[in-house]
């Protein structure tokens, strides 16, 4: 599963900079998901909750923010936010699309109470 991946790597990296910073306590996380990142804000929200049982970050709060992904038509060069639900360029209906943004899953903040 590629979300419990990412969940386990962000777990870590929060880890490593609680030690940098010597912080023992986290109160908020903020992560900010490309909706052309592929990964499902639901299911990784799932996915934190499984991996920071039982850590210190257990009791985090974990929020997801969602970034409109944008993407460029190959066939008339139009720019626009990309829909999941209706992959096609709204200016020659061309299917043939490049992802500009939104492509990254990104931890935003965090935030030390
Ligand atoms: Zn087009």
């Amino acid at each position: 599963m590629h979300e419990l991946g990412i969940c386990d790597a962000m777990l870590k990296m929060v880890r490593g900079i609680m030690k940098d910073e010597e912080l023992t306590e986290i109160s908020r996380i903020t992560v900010e998901v490309g909706s052309l990142s592929g990964v499902m804000p639901n299911f990784l929200a799932d996915c934190w909750v499984a991996v920071a049982d039982g850590t210190e970050l257990e009791h985090t709060e974990f929020v997801i923010e969602e970034l409109a992904g944008t993407a460029q038509c190959m066939d008339c060069g139009e720019e626009f936010t990309a829909d999941l639900n209706d992959l096609s360029c709204p200016n020659c209906r061309g299917k043939k699309l490049v992802p500009l943004t939104g492509k990254d899953l990104t931890l935003k903040e965090i935030l030390a109470p």
